[in-house]
C-alpha cells in the first residue's frame, strides 16, 4: 500500500473511534497494550506519540500475537461493532509499525 493511501486510512479508521470513556478495547488486550490511547494521539496528530506508544507496547509485552494469538481481543471487543464495524486497531498498528510512513509525516 502506498504511503498516502496508509495514511489516509489510518486517519479514517482513528475517525471512526467513539472515544470511549472506559474502552473496551485497551482492558480486553491481555498484552496490556492501550490501543485506544494510540487512537486519542492520531486523532490530535499527535502522530510521532502515536507511533512511539505502539512500539513501546511492543517492545516491553512483546509480541501483540504472541500474547494474542492472533484473536485482536481489541478489535473485537470495540464498541463501534455495535454501530457498524470495530475500529480496525490491527490494521492502525501495522500502519504506524510499517516504517517509511513517518519519513513523508
Ligand atoms: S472500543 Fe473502539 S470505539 Fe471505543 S475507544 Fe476503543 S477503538 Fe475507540
Amino acid at each position: 500500500m502506498a504511503n498516502n493511501m496508509r495514511f489516509t486510512k489510518l486517519i479514517e479508521e482513528s475517525s471512526r473511534c467513539l472515544l470511549c470513556y472506559d474502552p473496551p478495547c485497551s482492558k480486553m488486550c491481555p498484552a496490556g497494550k492501550d490501543p485506544a490511547s494510540i487512537i486519542m494521539s492520531l486523532r490530535f496528530k499527535n502522530y510521532k506519540g502515536a507511533l512511539l506508544k505502539t512500539v513501546k507496547g511492543l517492545k516491553e509485552k512483546g509480541s501483540c500475537g504472541e500474547a494474542c494469538n492472533n484473536a485482536m481481543y481489541c478489535q473485537r471487543n470495540c464498541v463501534r461493532s455495535k454501530i457498524d464495524s470495530p475500529v480496525k486497531l490491527r490494521i492502525v498498528q501495522e500502519i504506524l509499525c510499517s516504517g517509511n510512513l513517518w519519513k513523508k509525516v
